[in-house]
């Protein structure tokens, strides 16, 4: 992992987003803003989730004016998505909206935008200068319009990415003529290889704060990778001070699986247990795919990082699961279940689920009384001696620490 990068800082609401602030984690609500119980219901639900941000789009003049009432219920600071309308940015500004986010390439007039960077220096909001791939090339001028497309045609990435890069630089200026520095930085593609150039290319030009994203990711089961090959690479290297994956689903996924990528580069303390499983082979004995689903469902009510294995036999098992807090191996219809590296309790299949939510349980709420710790191990489980013995079963031993 690459040190982050240092940036500018700015808030909004009460979240500091670049210089040394955690990496914070945003969405979008995918309401009609005007229906203001629908949305607030999903920003408390992408709050519950872990959101640090939520944004919310104001395409109409009714979204603006349910503003005041979404701020007034709302858990967590809300950006106004604007595009085309600066009517709208003027409006939100004035119901006391945390931040905007604005296309400058798709406000009208220049006299436009310096008003809504005015109204924004009034209220101290900052304004996060967004561009997309599918909005970058020039809209009113056919001559600008035909050369950037003439450059894409000849080398699609390495235009695009640069046509991105000098959006991003013309936009700034409008913002550095304006003395407004209160700016966070996107650049969103829906190709991974362009965000990571386009993001990296300007993380070495500005020392704004970059918001992350791949635009129109598609579903969950692939917009996840495509989001975090482009968000993750760029996170390792430093570069990154708040993201938003996007999916065409329910947004409280986006949220977790934002969190889930934070904590799995270190970026974010996990505030809930940690699930280790494996993938299954040849040696299993147990229908263990649908034992980990229902682990995973029944940790769920418990609010400690507790690192839980679930592994299919004793051959690798006990190595791979080395560093969790508790682990099961499961073969045979039965399963072993450790506490800190030490055997607690053998159950049969039917009990598996019970006993490891019971140990985790006992074990959380000894870590929250202070009288064990997580990652603390009182004995070392050593990989059993894969030779079965005379009746068939595979010895397993333990290793006082
Ligand atoms: S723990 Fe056992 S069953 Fe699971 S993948 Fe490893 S060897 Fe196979």
């Amino acid at each position: 992992m690459t040190p982050r990068r240092k940036t500018r800082q700015v808030t909004v609401g009460g979240v500091k987003i670049g210089g040394d602030a955690p990496v914070s984690i945003q969405s979008m609500t995918s309401t009609y803003t005007y229906e203001v119980d629908k949305t607030v219901a999903e920003i408390r639900r992408m709050a519950e989730a872990g959101v640090d941000i939520v944004r919310v789009a104001v395409p109409e003049k009714r979204d603006t004016e349910a503003l005041p009432a979404i701020l007034d219920q709302s858990p967590v600071p809300i950006v106004a998505d604007v595009h085309f309308h600066f009517q709208r940015a003027l409006e939100a500004v004035e119901a006391g909206v945390h931040k905007i986010r604005l296309n400058p390439g798709n406000i009208q007039d220049r006299r436009q935008v310096d008003r809504v960077i005015a109204a924004c220096r009034e209220r101290g909001i900052p304004i996060r200068v967004g561009v997309n791939e599918g909005g970058i090339i020039e809209r009113r001028d056919k001559n600008v319009r035909a050369a950037e497309q003439g450059r894409l045609q000849s080398d699609y990435h390495g235009h695009l990415m640069a046509i991105m890069v000098e959006k991003v630089e013309e936009y700034l200026r409008i913002f550095d003529d304006n003395h407004f520095h209160d700016v966070v930085l996107s650049a969103k593609s829906i190709d991974p290889r362009i965000c990571i150039d386009a993001y990296t290319a300007i993380s070495r030009r500005f020392d704004y704060p970059l918001h992350l994203g791949v635009t129109h990711a598609g579903p969950k089961e692939t917009g996840c990778i495509r989001s975090v090959t482009a968000l993750g690479t760029l996170l390792a290297n430093g570069i990154g001070d708040t993201v938003r994956i996007s999916y065409a689903s329910d947004p409280v996924l986006e949220v977790e699986d934002a969190r889930e990528m934070l904590c799995c580069l270190g970026l974010r303390n996990r505030v809930e247990p940690e699930l280790i499983a494996c993938p299954t082979c040849g040696r299993i004995e147990i229908d263990l795919i649908a034992l980990v689903s229902d682990v995973r469902r029944v940790l769920a009510t418990i609010k400690t990082p507790v690192k839980v294995a679930v592994m299919g036999c004793v051959v690798n098992g006990p190595g791979e699961a080395e560093g969790a807090d508790v682990a099961i191996f499961a073969g045979k219809g039965k399963g072993i279940i450790y506490v800190q590296g030490e055997q607690t309790r053998t159950v049969r299949e039917a009990d598996m689920l019970d006993a490891l939510y019971e140990e985790t349980k006992a074990f959380a709420e000894k870590v929250e009384r202070g009288e064990a710790r997580l990652g603390e191990k009182k004995v070392s489980i050593v990989p059993p001696d894969p030779l079965p013995r005379a009746d068939g079963s595979v010895p397993l031993t333990v290793m006082k620490g």
